[in-house]
C-alpha cells in the first residue's frame, strides 16, 4: 500500500473488529503515526490494540474517546493535536458505530438517539474536531489536487444505508435506527466533500462488505483482512473525482 507509505491516520472504534484490522494493515503499510481511538483503552477489550502499541512504540498511540460523547471527542483531538506537529493529519477513519436490531415498529425514542448519537453525531464531531489538523496536512503537502496521504476523511458506511436497495431488503427489517442513521452519515460524506473542497480535504462513505465481526457476524461472506485490503486500495488510489461518493471495498460506486 505504497500510496499510504508516511502518512498520520487515525481510526475510530480502533480495538476490534474492522477498526482493529485497519491499523494492523496502516501499520504494514508504514504509515508513520497511528492513532487507535477506542472508549476503553485501559479495558480488557484492547489488549491486542496495546500490545501493537507496545510493538510499534513511537507509531502507534492508544487514544481513548466516546464518539456518543462530544466533549470526549474534543479532548482526545487536543491530546492528538499536541503530538502531530506541523505535518497534520492526512487520513481520518470514522469507523465506530452501533448496531440497535429494532424495526420500524419496534424502535423506541432511545435506539434512535443511540444510533445517530453514536452513528451521525459522533463522525461530525470527530470530523469538525480534528479539522485544523487535516487542514494543517493538506497546506503542508505542497502538492496539488486530492488524495488519502494529503488530507481525507473516510466514512465507514453500508449497504443498508443504500435507499434504493432497502425495497430488496428482508421483511421486516431488522435494522431500522442503523439503517437511517447511516444514510444520514452519507449525507454528512455530502457535505463535508462540498464544505471542504476548498481546503483540499476529500471525504468518501465506503461500505466495507458483510465481514465476520462482531456486528458482521459469524455468517458473514468476508473476512476483515480482505475488507480491509480492499478498502485501503481504494482510499490509496481516491483523488478529487471520488471525493463526496458512495463506494464498497472493491470500489464499486454503491447506489445512493
Ligand atoms: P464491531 O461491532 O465489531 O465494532 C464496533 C466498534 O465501534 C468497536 O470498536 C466499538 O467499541 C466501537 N464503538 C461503538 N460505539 C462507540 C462509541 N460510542 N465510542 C467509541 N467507539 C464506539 O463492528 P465492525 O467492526 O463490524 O464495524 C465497523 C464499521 O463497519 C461500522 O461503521 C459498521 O457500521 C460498518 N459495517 C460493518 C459491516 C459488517 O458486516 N461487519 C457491514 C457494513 C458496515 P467498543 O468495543 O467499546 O464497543
Amino acid at each position: 500500500m505504497a500510496a499510504l507509505n508516511a502518512c498520520s491516520a487515525l481510526v475510530t472504534g480502533a480495538n476490534r473488529g474492522l477498526g482493529l484490522e485497519m491499523v494492523k494493515q496502516l501499520l504494514e503499510a508504514h504509515c508513520s503515526k497511528v492513532f487507535a481511538a477506542c472508549r476503553d483503552p485501559d479495558g480488557p477489550n484492547s489488549e491486542v490494540l496495546r500490545e501493537l502499541a507496545r510493538k510499534h512504540l513511537g507509531v502507534v498511540t492508544l487514544v481513548k474517546h466516546d464518539i456518543a460523547d462530544p466533549s470526549s471527542i474534543k479532548e482526545s483531538a487536543e491530546k492528538v493535536g499536541s503530538l502531530l506537529g506541523e505535518k497534520g493529519l492526512n487520513l481520518l477513519v470514522n469507523n465506530a458505530a452501533i448496531l440497535p436490531q429494532k424495526t420500524m415498529l419496534t424502535a423506541t425514542v432511545e435506539d434512535m438517539h443511540n444510533a445517530f448519537n453514536t452513528n451521525v453525531i459522533g463522525p461530525l464531531f470527530v470530523i469538525r474536531e480534528y479539522l485544523p489538523y487535516l487542514r494543517a496536512a493538506a497546506k503542508a503537502s505542497g502538492k496539488p489536487g486530492m488524495s488519502s496521504c494529503k488530507a481525507a476523511v473516510i466514512n465507514i458506511s453500508t449497504d443498508s444505508a443504500s435507499m434504493s436497495m432497502i425495497p430488496s431488503m428482508k421483511d421486516p427489517f431488522p435494522f431500522f435506527p442503523y439503517s437511517i442513521s447511516k444514510a444520514g452519515l452519507n449525507m454528512l460524506t455530502v457535505y463535508t466533500a462540498r464544505d471542504l473542497k476548498a481546503d483540499e480535504i476529500l471525504c468518501i462513505s465506503i461500505h466495507p462488505g458483510w465481514v465476520r465481526t462482531d456486528m458482521g457476524t459469524n455468517e458473514a461472506t468476508l473476512d476483515t483482512r480482505e475488507s480491509v485490503e480492499g478498502m485501503l486500495r481504494v482510499i490509496g488510489s481516491l483523488t478529487e473525482k471520488e471525493s463526496g461518493g458512495f463506494v464498497d471495498y472493491t470500489g464499486k460506486t454503491m447506489p445512493w
